[in-house]
């Protein structure tokens, strides 16, 4: 019989360190500039029933076509849940569900799952990190929210990030702008490709975020929402942008950005890696949705939030030469050839000390282990043979070759090892 040859299903991927230490190091420093924000950690579920996503958009690819869908096994409570495909609704389903008391300001991380067509830099799962914000209007909050994007962008070392931004409009004045993009798309709808006629139909907004060649003149020629922003619409822009202007940070305004989500109302903002080159640059994005928490039947509540994607984050990280991996835990590696005598208790006693330390098992040779042991990026090798054995002393070897070898009493290492790497 042919033996079993299993792959990671097409587009989800094994990270392994020293790439998963980096990933989780990134995510430790997202959580340290927005804790440092009073955000508090959410942690919901990874699936929800599917209504709660169906808000995303019916028109939206992530709910037409990518959804991971799949049924309860309760034959008297038949329930369609949904693997999650991002973590804005899921906030805002557990906002209804608890009522804190607003402004609520939130975090979270973890997996995303959308049945996409992979490539570089974009996954069936992939990790995002993410806030969310309920209960302010104020576009300060606007600000703060997408200031906390730009700082940990900063924080890990990113140079190469640029900021596009645009508002939606909301009730008061986006039924004019979409009466007025349906005429122009509807005039000039012999041009568009066949998909984007059919998006016409669902959601004009949407023709808007066609990547299709056959659509960009038409869609660099259209009417912009920015031109049809009511006065207090325009008067919150406004407020987004003098915010960002004071603390310097810098924007384009994108007017044809609509972003992959309907439940989208007045700011929405993308940060696009200029370090990347591929197509799948937007290493995270978000805006307002202040009638997603009304939809999922809660009551009327603002929101704003972001999520960033933490895979495509350290592609662009490895483009501009930033962020690299921690350096490994392990300190010290113990080299035993006096018949493993000593190594087992050694290693032991140094990790109780809070050293990272590890060793060779399966009584190899010295060539071995000294590989093993440079392997394991342990800045230093303790030394164990038979001399060292009878003298109760242990060698210890300066890996990185800067200081040579000593001979330390067996009796005297821990303290001798904590001297030197504090
Ligand atoms: P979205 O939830 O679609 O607004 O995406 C926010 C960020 O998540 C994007 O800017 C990307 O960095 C990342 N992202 C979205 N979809 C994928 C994917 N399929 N694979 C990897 N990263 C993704």
């Amino acid at each position: 019989m042919a033996k079993p040859s299993f792959r990671a299903p097409k587009g989800t991927r094994d990270i392994l360190a020293p790439e998963s230490s980096r990933q989780r190091a990134l995510i430790d420093s997202f959580a340290h500039r927005v804790e440092l924000a009073g955000y508090g950690n959410v942690a919901s579920p990874m699936f929800e029933e599917v209504g709660v996503f169906l808000r995303i958009g019916e028109s939206t690819d992530i709910v037409t076509k990518e959804m991971f869908t799949f049924e309860s096994k309760s034959a008297s409570e038949p329930i369609t849940w949904a693997l999650r495909p991002e973590l804005t609704a899921s906030v805002v389903r557990a906002y209804v569900q608890h009522r804190p008391v607003p402004p609520w300001k939130v975090w979270y991380e973890g997996p995303q799952f959308r049945y996409e067509r992979p490539q570089a830099g974009r996954y069936r799962q992939f990790t995002q990190v993410g806030i969310e914000v309920l209960g302010v209007d104020q576009p300060d909050i606007d600000v703060e929210v997408i200031a906390l994007a730009a700082d940990f962008y900063r924080d890990i070392g990113m140079q190469n990030v640029s900021l596009d931004l645009n508002s939606l409009g909301d009730p008061s004045c986006r039924p004019a702008y979409l009466d007025a993009l349906t005429e122009y798309f509807q005039d000039h709808s012999a041009e568009l490709s066949e998909q984007s006629q059919h998006t016409l139909k669902v959601n004009p907004l949407r023709v808007l975020d066609s990547k299709r060649e056959q659509d960009q003149a038409m869609i660099d020629a259209a009417p912009v929402m920015v031109d049809f922003l009511s006065a207090e619409t325009g008067e919150h822009f406004a407020g987004v942008r003098a915010g960002l202007d004071k603390l310097g940070i810098k924007y384009e305004i994108s007017p044809r950005l609509v972003r992959g989500m309907d439940y989208y109302t007045r700011t929405i903002f993308e940060f696009v890696s200029t370090a990347l080159d591929n197509a799948q640059n937007a290493v995270g994005g978000g805006g307002r949705y202040d009638a997603l928490a009304e939809s999922l039947g809660g009551p009327a509540t603002p929101g704003i939030g972001f999520a960033l994607g933490v895979d495509r984050i350290l592609l662009a990280c490895d483009a501009e030469g930033v962020f690299p991996a921690p350096e490994s835990a392990v300190k010290v590696f113990v080299v035993d050839v006096s018949g493993a005598e000593v190594a087992l208790e050694l290693t032991h006693e140094l990790r109780n000390a809070g050293i990272g330390a590890d060793q060779a098992f399966g009584g190899r040779s010295m060539k071995a282990q000294m590989k093993a042991a440079d392997r394991s990026g342990a800045p230093w090798a303790l030394l164990i043979g038979e001399d060292e054995l009878a003298a109760e002393v242990v060698t210890v070897r300066d890996l990185r070759g800067e200081t040579g070898q000593i001979q330390v009493p067996r009796a005297d290492i821990v303290p001798e090892l904590l001297k030197r790497l504090i």
